[in-house]
């Protein structure tokens, strides 16, 4: 990128027209000097030319001399409040780029003043990096609004042009008589719809439209609605020849023409007619992302079966309906036996394509009124409604057997996959979904223990724990008192310069049989052992002496997030607790993220609403992690006092796949600067992701292409390297 500086006009100008501009004029409204001082000089370090404010009244009369292409506003000023400032801006008419500044950590305030027209908000006490990232960003936006504008000003030049908007249109254009019938039409509907234009001309809009929606057209454009309202807006499905399901959706807005004259009258020049300028646009990428997110909050992803959730359903159905008719029903607890080494040896996307296969072939050996869900990495969920016999059930195994016999081609091997299935039936083994899903999960858990291929019915002396289980909770709590437990982290970096803002500890179990373990290895168990508030503790005390060291020698990232689990925040003085480990190091809270999943919200919202706003009170900050998999209502973004997103790596995972899901990653990334969130992409793998994830304007990332979760003293070497660069780039020359 090159730019200069003009010393006199103090203007930056890009270099050519595919030069982008990085630095620019910035007004900063801020009232409290020191703060003022530290922000002038680390963006003017950044080739900003910044001119300071002391007052909200000072800042309009400056920017009514000058032009800004940001203006950094504080909320609190003492003379009136920032958002009466950013009114007033607006009123103004000036096109500059608006961030708040502000110590307020209240969302509404973001919220309204995002309404009012500022593009960003960063809060105090703030992150250099991060403002810094956000001005950049302002100032590039600002750049892509006037092309914009110059652009829209030359199109606007000549008539000819305007034939051409018009023609070229994405939207079908259309102009329709008193009666609905149509006028005019651009060529649009040819290409989009495959509709041809001479038959549709002087005939009724409702011609256009698919018979589903045929009626509402017939009112919406009869003489009397068009004439009642000059202006109004409709959704209706049109006729498409092109697509499948026979129509696309369509967002049509209709005005009433005036004003214009010759094309406004009839042949004959007799009496002005009443005419509606129209204009559709397709819906339907929106329409989709929407049933998609309907979708994907009752199905698997990777699969697109049913998943867990919509599986509970089905059972709890079914068990309605067996209870009404006096039948038995069966659930399956399938999973593939040694999965693991498959994925280690294909690698992630590989092993994914083979779960897709094994379920279409599982699926392949069911009845139609039979469920098939994904419940959780390699494990399937079988619903078998109506049997008679154990017989019927094993017999379904069999041919899921059969089924898998012949090997799976995976990137040119062949590979052989087997399953085991743990059995529950109703009534025999639990009348509710979940007593059936967990007596089928410990039947399978049984079965496991003598090998693979196993079928296994459960039998109430397997009780709800194995001995196998007891054994490895006896393990955890010696893990916790011999302090066999290792804390990894992994880097968390902004995606422009790759500095670390943060990390996050990620639990490792040294077992001195077996090695290190994962946390998926040990961490349910724990949780069902209720031994997760204790592991919870020791990692939060663990980051905080970490934390605390690493300040000591001037190397701490600006933040380490925790991962919390439900279980432990459930317990009723957790927030007492958490704050009094971090006030044992005198650890700032605003250094600690803790990371939460969206289940959390379905359990009890009351309560979770509670004690986040509690910890977001002492300063902590917080994370939803996976965001997007679990629980797809956005409405608890705005009720609880969440920082930061992590976009879950199944859907970083998609970019490299042509797959709709890129939609859904869009959306969530506006949504979160929408709501001045910090961002962060997790699963990055491919360059391709990171060149993604950087055209949409996601701010951080997490993943192996920058570093897999590293043992402290490796990362440690890596915060020394960090600093010695930052320490280079601003320590004088030395003389040589
Ligand atoms: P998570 O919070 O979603 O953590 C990210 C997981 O993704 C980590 O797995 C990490 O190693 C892995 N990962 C990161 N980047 C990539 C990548 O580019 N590709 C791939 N394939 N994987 C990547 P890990 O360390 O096995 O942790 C698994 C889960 O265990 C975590 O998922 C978290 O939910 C839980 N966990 C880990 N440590 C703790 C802890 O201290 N407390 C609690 N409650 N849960 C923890
Ligand atoms: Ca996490
Ligand atoms: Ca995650």
């Amino acid at each position: 990128m090159i730019y200069w500086i003009d010393p006199d006009k103090t203007t930056t100008i890009g270099e050519g027209r595919s030069g982008e501009q990085t630095s620019g004029r910035v007004l900063l409204i801020e009232d409290d000097a020191s703060f003022a001082e530290s922000l002038r000089r680390l963006l003017t370090g950044q080739g900003h030319d910044v001119h300071h404010c002391a007052s909200g009244g000072t800042g309009l009369a400056v920017l009514g001399q000058r032009e800004f292409d940001v203006v950094l506003i504080d909320l609190n000023l003492p003379d009136t409040h920032g958002h009466d400032v950013i009114r007033a801006i607006r009123a103004m008419e000036i096109d500059a780029v608006l961030i708040v500044v502000s110590g307020e950590t209240e969302i509404d305030a973001a919220i309204l003043a995002l309404r009012l027209g500022a593009m960003d908000y960063v809060r105090k006490p703030l992150e250099p990096e991060i403002l810094a990232h956000s001005v950049r960003r302002a100032i590039r936006q600002r750049q892509l609004m006037r092309d914009n504008a110059n652009f829209q000003v030359r199109l606007s030049r000549s008539e000819r042009l305007h034939r051409f908007l018009v023609e070229r249109s994405p939207d079908i254009i259309f102009i329709l008589d008193r009666d609905g019938r149509i006028n005019y039409l651009n060529d649009r509907p040819q290409a989009l719809l495959g509709l041809d234009k001479k038959q549709l001309l002087n005939r009724h809009f409702a011609r256009m439209v698919h018979e589903h929606d045929r009626e509402r057209a017939r009112y919406a454009f009869s003489p009397r609605k068009l004439r009642e309202t000059a202006r109004h807006s409709v959704e209706l499905r049109l006729r498409s020849a092109l697509d499948v399901p026979g129509f696309r959706h369509f967002e049509i807005r209709l005005a009433a023409v005036d004003g214009v004259d010759g094309d406004g009258r009839d042949a004959a020049g007799a009496g002005e007619l009443e005419m509606y300028y129209g204009v559709a646009r397709d819906i339907t990428a929106r329409r989709e992302v929407e049933e998609l997110a309907t979708f994907q909050a009752n199905h698997d992803i990777l699969t697109g079966l049913p998943n867990r959730n919509l599986f509970r359903d089905h059972l709890g159905l079914a068990l309605v309906q067996a209870r009404r008719n006096m039948e038995r029903l069966a659930v399956l607890f399938l999973n593939i036996d040694r999965f693991k080494p498959i994925n280690d040896l294909f690698g992630h996307a590989r092993a994914d394509e083979l779960l897709c296969r094994v379920g279409e072939r599982i699926q392949r050996c069911l009845r139609g009124s039979d469920t098939l869900a994904r419940f959780v990495g390699d494990e399937f969920l079988v619903l078998n409604t109506g049997i008679k016999t154990d017989q019927e059930v094993l017999a379904i195994v069999a041919r899921i057997d059969q089924e898998l016999e012949a090997p799976f081609h995976l990137a040119g091997r062949n590979v052989s996959v087997t399953i085991s299935a743990g059995i529950a039936t109703f009534p025999e083994h639990g009348d509710s979904a979940e007593a059936l899903i967990r007596h089928a999960n410990i039947a399978l858990y049984h079965g496991r223990l003598k090998g693979g291929r196993s079928h296994t019915f459960f039998m109430p002396e397997m009780g709800e724990t194995t001995s196998q289980r007891l054994r490895l909770q006896s393990e955890l709590r010696r893990a916790i008192d011999q302090a066999e437990f290792e804390l990894y982290f992994q880097p968390q970096v902004d995606l422009l310069t790759r500095h670390i803002n943060g990390v996050e500890a990620l639990i490792r179990w040294n077992h001195p049989e077996r090695g290190l373990l994962p946390p998926g290895d040990f961490l349910p168990l724990a949780e069902e052992a209720g031994l997760i508030g204790e592991i919870g503790e020791w990692v939060t005390r663990m980051v905080c002496a970490k934390l605390t060291a690493w300040e000591g020698e001037g190397i701490a990232p600006a933040r380490v997030a925790i991962n919390i689990s439900p279980h432990h925040l459930d317990q009723t003085d957790f927030v007492e607790r958490f704050m009094a480990l971090l006030a044992e190091r005198a650890v700032e809270p605003r250094r600690i993220e803790v990371e939460l999943t969206e289940n959390l919200f379905i359990r009890d919202p009351g309560a979770v609403a509670k004690k986040l706003q509690a910890l977001a009170a002492h300063g902590v900050m917080i994370a939803i992690d996976d965001f997007g998999t679990q629980y797809s209502s956005l409405s608890y973004l705005q009720k609880f006092p969440i920082h930061t997103l992590k976009i879950d790596k199944s859907f970083v995972w998609e970019i490299d796949r042509e797959y709709r899901q890129h939609a859904i990653i869009k959306a969530i990334i506006s949504i979160a600067h929408g709501l001045g969130l910090n961002l962060i992409a997790e699963g990055v793998e491919t360059d391709e992701q990171l060149r993604f994830l950087q055209t949409q304007g996601c701010d951080e990332i997490q993943g192996y292409l920058i570093s897999k979760p590293l043992p402290a003293a490796t990362l440690e070497s890596l915060l020394r390297a960090q600093r010695a660069r930052s320490v280079a780039a601003v320590a004088p020359q030395p003389k040589d």
